[in-house]
């Protein structure tokens, strides 16, 4: 084998941020395979009261941060709540559903 160069900084740099953007996609696809993660498998709870409270307790995927709840909407059945990372600023959305057994009806 000749001919073999080593790899340049600059190679090892990009290869760097392109493993750092591989680990940021696979934290993002196993947190859409939690419960919580899409609308198909929402986190269940008895009632509107615990959704912020849950929400603030689930901890940040990618840095393990506090997420501040900042929005919340009802979409086809399921409540969908727009949280950010207090520590790395990321955006994402929980979806929860409420299961309450006090007969307030269907949502
Ligand atoms: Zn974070």
């Amino acid at each position: 084998m000749s001919g073999k160069k080593p790899p340049r900084p600059r190679t090892e740099r990009r290869i760097a941020e392109r493993d750092a953007r591989r680990l940021v996609r696979d934290r993002e696809r196993l947190a859409a395979l939690e419960r919580g993660g899409a609308p198909d498998h929402p986190i269940e709870v008895p009632s509107s009261s615990v959704i912020e409270v849950r929400a603030r307790a689930t901890p940040c995927p990618q840095c393990g941060g506090e997420l501040a709840v900042d929005d919340h909407a009802s979409e086809a059945g399921v409540r969908v709540v727009a949280v950010t990372c207090r520590r790395c600023h990321v955006a994402r959305r929980l979806w929860f559903r409420i299961i309450g057994v006090d007969a307030s009806g269907p949502n």
